[in-house]
């Protein structure tokens, strides 16, 4: 048997409806925001991650999808590809190739797949899926101000109530600019050496290439040692600083709640100022269920003119395991399921359910092979509400009898009423 590939999984009704469910109320979200949806391809050149996200982030040193293209044309030959394993750096590609910044700030926002070779578990997967945004343009446009951040922080806040996830904490963070960094790095540097041959393979090597890393170590035996080295909330100049008391104090003003983590430096290099997540108890040892932050430099690392921009990505399948909704409440059951009795009914049945659909109904139906014993099973089965026979006498009277299934009333609905009387929500006839 050929199953799916590991890492990867089927989304399957009915938890497909609490994808959509998402998806829809994100959407509003983001329309109330003035956000526009941005599509960018799923597989980019390489050298975008390298550059965009930073050659020793783990993304991109261990856990992207690479492969060199086989085309035939010249320009298609060895040419290295990657599956997106993130969705900023071609957003940012594309406000670069597209001069974006001629509309002014630019809010997009984006729902798709990404890929990263990780170790999979619950809540981690090789294909996963993020719905993120970003706020990037001239800094003639307002991207700059601590505004933008605390508006982000405000819309996720109200995103996440939005889809029935009270139980959220915000972490949050400023990593500083890269002048703040520089003394940072150095301090880290300093405080590493006498202890880093006592870390993980990984922070010795960060700890030459880029010590800041060392914040991402996961490895418990290291934490004590990460515990007492120096904190980036130490070195903030003036001026990040005072943007940082900005974001806090709308923060406040609006009512969202966080807490100060000076230990979240990000995965992503391009990372300045502030820096978020926002995580859920409820999911266990994964329980970031989105983060984000200021990249002020990445359009200028990426060739493109100066265009700071603060953006966020949710991990969707994280977000939909922390519902306490259940795929079931959201689900739309069919309203009627119609029955066609006998040879000839299938022609009358489909017109029946034209006229019906027309009327935003849900209809199924069956076959005019089935005997009604069966039709009712098939209804039953698939939660219909109502049951509508289709016989040679219901055609010729132009009536048709309609049973609720759950009470098992019965009426004989002229062909004119039929909308209403199935549209009619309640559970009776
Ligand atoms: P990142 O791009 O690493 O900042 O991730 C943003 C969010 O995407 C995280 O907070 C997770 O919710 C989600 N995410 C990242 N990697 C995975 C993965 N392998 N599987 C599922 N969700 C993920």
């Amino acid at each position: 048997m050929i199953k799916s590939p590991r890492g990867t999984r089927d989304l399957l009704p009915p938890d497909t409806a609490l994808w959509n469910f998402v998806e829809a109320a994100v959407r509003d979200v983001f329309r109330a925001y003035n956000f526009h949806e941005i599509r960018t391809p799923i597989f980019e050149s390489t050298e975008l991650f390298a550059r965009g996200v930073g050659e020793e982030t783990d993304i991109v040193a261990k856990e992207m999808f690479t492969w060199e293209d086989r085309g035939r044309a010249e320009s298609d030959k060895g040419q290295s590809l990657t599956l997106r394993p993130e969705n900023t750096a071609g957003v940012v590609r594309a406000y670069i190739e597209h001069k974006l910044w001629d509309r002014g700030l630019s809010k997009l926002f984006y729902i798709g797949p990404q890929f990263r070779r990780e170790r999979p578990q619950k809540g981690r997967y090789r294909q996963f899926y993020q719905i993120g945004a970003e706020v990037i343009g001239p800094a003639t446009s307002g991207s700059e101000s601590p505004a933008r951040d605390a508006e982000v922080l405000e819309l996720l806040a109200t995103l996440l109530d939005r889809v029935g996830i009270t139980d959220w904490t915000l972490e949050l963070n400023s990593v500083g600019c890269p002048n703040d960094r520089a003394k940072f790095n150095e301090a880290l540097r300093n405080a590493l050496q006498p202890v880093v041959n006592k870390m993980c393979a990984d922070c010795q090597r960060r700890a030459v290439t880029n010590p800041l890393r060392v914040f991402d170590c996961k490895v418990p035996e290291d934490q004590p040692i990460i515990e007492t080295l120096p904190r980036i909330s130490q070195f903030l100049d003036e001026p990040c600083r005072t943007d940082f008391e900005q974001v806090k104090e709308i923060l406040k003003t609006v009512a969202v709640p966080y807490v100060l983590n000076d230990r979240l430096v990000r995965g992503l290099d391009y990372y300045q100022k502030t820096t978020f997540e926002f995580t859920h108890g409820a999911l266990g040892a994964q329980n970031a269920i989105l983060g984000g932050g200021r990249y002020d430099g990445l359009s200028e690392a990426l060739g493109g003119p100066a265009a700071p921009g603060i953006g966020f990505a949710i991990g969707e399948d994280r977000l939909v395991l922390s519902l306490s909704e259940s795929a079931e409440s959201v689900v739309r059951k069919p309203d009627v399921y119609i029955a066609p009795l006998g040879a000839g009914m299938n022609r009358e049945a489909a017109r029946l359910a034209r006229e019906l659909r027309r009327h935003d109904l849900v209809v199924d139906l069956g076959d005019e092979s089935f005997r009604l014993k069966k039709s009712f099973e098939a209804a039953d089965k698939m939660g219909a509400r109502y049951i509508l026979i289709v016989g040679e006498n219901e055609v010729k009277a132009d009536a048709f009898a309609l049973k609720h299934l759950a009470s098992g009333e019965q009426v004989t609905v002229p062909r004119g009423d039929l909308p209403g009387r199935i549209g009619k929500s309640g559970t009776g006839l």
